[in-house]
């Protein structure tokens, strides 16, 4: 018999892809299914990424590129970072990768070994946990609750780290809640970690630019107080539509870049040539795509949390970012796991269990919006309808 890793068999696998999955099935055999269940946007790539990568082909970009990334496109992402943020940002540390979920492995394969503990968020993107286990170091949730709008307590993580913290993760805007962490517990956490020294900390602000309203997303890379110890996770995924190209990046601090790039060349060489000149072009080409889809984005926010909170014994925060809704199905009287089973199967919505995301996600669904309004519509009408006769049944 094949004998497998222990560590490869302490990976877990994110819900969405199977849920994702059994949608695509249900639909091939003709049902009717509303898929809220995916975290990509609906958009198009903008056709000038698409020319620049048709054009690097055709100039003859085949070849490898250096592990971290032709020095343009790293050039290219120093300079939107120092625009939009007024942060010097060498291109030497910033690291291209085969999508922003890279940088977590990396980061986390750098500094977790058994007998390492580190902190990520719950709910939260689940290869963070996942990857962690694969170590062997402990995974230490940091709850995310309801009534702080999603975001973490600077107390509460702070109060969780030991002298075997070797990294903590961050996320904000957040998936799954949309939660966007204020810039006050930020800085209160900034000015606790002045205590711990040796810990790391992961920044996954791939949803930087997916903002509504008031909320503000703040970066963890504009305080010099932790750039020594401080990794961002960023990628062109979700804000230039580009999941399927593969293309991300992380900014590292000095001493750990080395070692990053000695992961890259073991790991995937580099990230595809065409991909990294298209890179270049969302960067440097026009940004009306970004702001037509954000725009999208804030209407349907406000379409599906309006209707799910119309919904008896459903309640539905306003999220400030990403394109998600976290609702509190706790008062249906399903469990979470079992309603968005049926949801699928019954009804014909996909839709993600809160539980798929982390303990503290249980009693609650992960929705994407990112899809059309009069799907949204259809797919809370759905929801309500199949929550009504099963309170009558
Ligand atoms: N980080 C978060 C919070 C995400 O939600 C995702 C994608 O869903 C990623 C990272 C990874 O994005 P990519 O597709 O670029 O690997």
């Amino acid at each position: 018999m094949l004998r497998m890793s222990e560590a490869v068999g302490r990976l877990s696998t994110e819900n969405a892809l199977p849920v994702l999955a059994r949608a695509m099935e249900l639909e091939a055999a003709g049902r009717s299914i509303v898929n809220l269940g995916i975290g990509q946007p609906d958009f198009r790539t903008a056709d000038h990424i698409v020319e620049a990568a048709v054009k690097a082909l055709r100039d003859g970009h085949h070849g490898y590129t250096a592990a971290a990334g032709i020095l343009p496109l790293r050039e290219a992402i120093a300079a939107d970072l120092n625009a939009r943020y007024g942060v010097e940002v060498d291109p030497d540390l910033v690291m291209v990768v085969p999508g922003g979920k890279i940088t977590v492995t990396f980061a986390v394969l750098m500094l977790g070994e058994p007998g390492a503990e580190i902190l990520y968020p719950d709910p939260g993107f689940p290869p963070y946990r996942s990857v962690i286990d694969f170590t062997g170091a402990k995974a230490i949730p940091i709850p995310h609750r309801e009534e702080n709008g999603f975001a973490f307590s600077a107390d509460e993580v702070l109060g969780r780290i030991t002298p075997r913290t070797r990294l903590l993760i961050l996320n904000s805007p957040s998936n799954p809640t949309g939660g966007v962490t204020p810039r006050a517990e930020i800085e209160r956490l900034i000015a606790g970690l002045a205590d711990y020294p040796d810990v790391a900390v992961l920044s996954d602000e791939i949803y930087d630019q997916i903002v509504f309203g008031n909320a503000e997303h703040t970066t963890l890379l504009s305080y010099p107080e932790i750039r020594d110890r401080f990794i961002l996770l960023h990628g062109f995924s979700k804000t230039y539509a580009m999941t399927g190209w593969r293309l991300g990046f992380g900014v590292w601090p000095k001493n750990l870049i080395e070692r990053a790039q000695c992961l890259s060349i073991n790991f995937h060489s580099c990230v595809n040539a065409a991909a990294q000149y298209a890179g270049i072009a969302a960067l440097e080409g026009p940004q009306d795509a970004v702001a037509t889809m954000v725009e999208a984005f804030e209407r349907r926010r406000r379409i599906i949390v309006e209707r799910l909170n119309a919904l008896p014994q459903v309640t539905c925060l306003l999220p400030g970012g990403a394109f998600y809704v976290f609702p509190n199905v706790s008062e249906t009287g399903f469990d979470d796991k079992v309603l968005a089973h049926r949801l699928l199967e019954e009804a014909g919505v996909a839709v993600v269990a809160g539980q798929d995301f982390g303990a503290e996600g249980r009693g609650y669904l992960r929705l994407s919006y990112a899809n059309s309004e009069e799907n949204i519509i259809e797919a809370v009408g759905r929801i309500g309808a199949f929550l009504e006769t099963a309170a009558r049944a």
